[in-house]
């Protein structure tokens, strides 16, 4: 049983004035429609981890992520639906009120253990005990953000379609570098592969990547301050892309991918002709953190 519709990721061509004057084609991923909770690329991170604790004789999957993680949430998600039992090592002390990612996955079953970010950074060192006193030592452990060697072989598979080998781009946001090291692996030698980092001071993670055969740039400077960070420019740019294009982005990671192709573009980047694929890694739940009535979706 799969969870997600996979039929629903539609392949869209945008149409905007900046493309055409541009003289180049844009094309967009859409996996946030496959599904509300384990949007975006988080089921193709999480398959291969689900079938591997499968063969295992493990207890329960345990996995890390912050307080708005759209990773901790589709591990939740995915523990209730399989009858899983979940836990999470959360990033920084535990909060008097849980963000809404946490209190949902809370409801979907998932234990929480919240520890310092300093020993959260040392993640090899946590033996995680939550405050009933469970212990996880005999859990298959999915490591943050669903990385890993099972995490890239289900990211591989987001480039699963016909017309693949027609684009001439293919760009992506960047938070573990999971994702993008997927696309990387499933692109042909003539593709130029895009990373946007979305957090601050990753710019030596460029060379943690297998580059393989296609051409690879990685993106520093479009992150507006950190992870989750943002300001007003970049949520007018979401309403307004919105307006244009109907279609929904997320201040964390997508936003600050479609601002940052739109930067390029207008620098004209692209040469001519050139056929781009944005994959959308959905991740829309994190809007909830916003202020209601910031977004006009
Ligand atoms: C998790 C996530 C990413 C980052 O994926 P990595 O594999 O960690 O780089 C990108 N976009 C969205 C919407 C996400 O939720």
């Amino acid at each position: 049983m799969i969870p997600v519709d996979l039929s629903k990721a539609t392949t869209d061509r945008i149409n905007l004035p900046l493309y055409d004057s541009g003289q180049i084609e844009v094309y967009v991923r859409r996996l946030d429609k496959i599904h509300p909770v384990i949007s975006g690329n988080k089921w193709f991170k999480l398959k291969y981890h689900l079938e591997a604790f499968r063969k295992s004789n493990s207890r329960g999957i345990l996995t890390y992520g912050g307080a708005w993680s759209n990773h901790v949430l589709a591990t939740a998600y995915a523990g209730r639906l399989f009858e899983i039992p979940s836990a999470a090592v959360i990033r920084g002390e535990r909060p008097a009120v849980y963000s809404e990612t946490l209190k949902q996955a809370v409801n979907y079953g998932m234990e929480l253990v919240f520890v310092s970010r300093k020993q959260f950074a040392e993640k090899t060192g946590i033996n995680p005990v939550s405050e009933a006193g469970n212990h996880y030592d005999d859990y298959y452990v999915i490591p943050e953000g669903g990385g890993g060697e099972a995490g890239i072989r289900g990211a591989a598979e987001i480039l699963d379609l016909p017309e693949m080998g027609s684009y001439t781009h293919i760009a992506a946001a960047v938070g573990t570098g999971t994702m993008m090291q997927g696309l990387i692996n499933a692109a042909t030698a003539q593709q130029e592969l895009m990373g946007f980092t979305v957090l601050k001071g990753l710019e030596d993670l460029k060379e943690t990547f297998h580059p393989g055969r296609p051409k690879f740039n990685l993106f520093t400077q479009y992150h507006f301050g950190g992870y989750a960070k943002h300001n007003p420019s970049l949520l007018k740019f979401m309403n307004e892309f919105y307006r244009q294009t109907g279609i929904p982005t997320d201040f964390v990671y997508t936003a600050k991918l479609f601002f940052a192709i739109h930067e390029l573009i207008s620098k004209n980047y692209f040469p001519v002709s050139s056929k781009i694929l944005i994959v959308h890694s959905g991740g829309l739940q994190g809007n909830n953190s916003l202020m209601k009535g910031t977004l006009i979706f």
